[in-house]
């Protein structure tokens, strides 16, 4: 091991590039760029000069950053590299939307989501190579699970996104806003995933405000305590049902971590917040099993008193899902009951379906580990 790499010795893994001994700066941030920099003998401040020509600039050949000296570009070149992802497939839908199917080294394929609406663009980053969660009406979980991605492989995605949208020249493709709520339980791979949104929201990189940034999980409470600890941002909870039994059903992580613990989680995450925000639930609509009138008023109970934004979600279509989509009427029903209760509720429109870029509809290509899919065919709770 050179002596660079075991200064760096505790840092994550994405220090060495993809396949080879060589570290990928494009996953460090700044505190592990300023380490870096310090353990090859230079000053801090080269952090945010080389943080700026990567993110801000999509420069990733060393000998172009001009403002390093010419020992200092070699160096780099002989001992790190910026080294993005592949894109496998370029997707663009009829109303806008743009997906990317991402190859990583190990052959693994993620994705990547651009939704453009009138006044934001927001990019739908992956957290993991498949998901361990098996939520039932989720399509990247049916994939099963491989492993996490890297700070870098996350990273990437809006390095990519940014660079490619910036390429089309058209106005109003611009990434204002990330969400995690791509591939994966971003919560399960927390470490990388935090290293990331601090990249997302470092004024040297992405510059994106906390508020622009949101982390979604289906519920893992010592983590979610974890990240209200460390950072202040957006988080995203998929609820999709407020009993216990429902909530097993389709959420089984809700077996470890039922609902009442739930809410105190979300509780003591807006205390943390420096600006009292609200959490975010998501809502999937299933036809007949989570959509009935009896369903709203329990949610409206069950968040009384947490300040929320419900995003219900139509649920989107897969193959063998054994679910189906609410009809207008009940998502309309639905939606009126949570509203005329104070509760600030936004029904999600379903975007770029035609190349299945829609929510959970992300599927990758999975090598899984867990053998899941193999139960592809099993009836799913709800179906008749
Ligand atoms: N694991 C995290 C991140 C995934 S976010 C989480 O659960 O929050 C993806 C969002 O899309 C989640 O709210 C998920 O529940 C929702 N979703 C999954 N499958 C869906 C489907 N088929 N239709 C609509 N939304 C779905």
């Amino acid at each position: 091991m050179s002596e660079t790499q075991s200064q760096l010795e505790g840092q994550p893994e994405q220090l060495v590039k993809f396949g080879s001994p060589m570290i990928n700066l494009l996953g460090l941030d700044r505190t592990g760029l300023e380490t870096y920099f310090e353990s090859i003998g230079e000053k801090k401040f080269r952090a945010s000069q080389v943080m700026k020509w990567i993110h801000q600039l999509g420069i990733v050949d060393f000998q172009m950053m001009n403002n390093l000296s010419k020992n200092l570009r070699n160096q780099l070149e002989q001992t790190s590299c910026v080294e993005n992802i592949e894109v496998a497939e370029d997707l663009i839908s009829k109303d806008g939307t743009r997906k990317w199917l991402l190859r990583l080294p190990d052959g693994n394929h993620i994705e990547a989501v651009f939704i453009p609406e009138k006044e934001r663009g927001t990019l739908c980053v992956s957290s993991q190579v498949g998901c361990a969660l098996d939520c039932s009406f989720c399509s990247t979980g049916r994939q099963g699970f491989n492993r996490n991605l890297t700070t870098a492989e996350i990273i990437s995605q809006v390095w990519l996104a940014s660079k490619l949208l910036e390429d089309e020249k058209k106005p109003g493709r611009k990434i204002t806003n990330v969400v995690m709520m791509g591939m994966g339980e971003p919560l399960l791979n927390f470490d990388n995933v935090v290293s990331a949104v601090r990249i997302m929201m470092d004024d040297f990189a992405y510059g994106l405000s906390k508020r622009r940034v949101t982390v979604s999980t289906a519920g893992v409470v010592p983590a979610m305590d974890r990240l209200g600890d460390i950072i202040d941002m957006r988080l995203a909870v998929s609820l999709h049902a407020a009993n216990d039994e429902l909530r097993d059903a389709l959420v089984p992580v809700n077996k470890k971590y039922p609902l009442k613990e739930l809410m105190a989680a979300c509780r003591r995450f807006i205390d943390k917040q420096n600006s009292r925000s609200r959490i975010t639930f998501e809502y999937v609509l299933l036809d007949g099993v989570n959509d009935k009138p009896e369903h709203a008023r329990e949610l409206i109970t069950l968040l009384k008193d947490i300040p929320t934004l419900m995003n219900l979600i139509p649920f989107n279509p897969f193959e063998n899902s054994g679910y189906r989509t609410s009809s207008n009427n009940a998502v309309s029903r639905f939606s009126n009951i949570l509203h005329d209760a104070g509760m600030t509720t936004v029904v999600r429109k379903t975007r770029g379906e035609d190349i299945d870029a829609a929510c959970g509809q992300l599927a990758g290509k999975i090598e899984d580990k867990s053998r899941r899919h193999r139960r592809f065919a099993e009836p799913r709770f709800g179906m008749e």
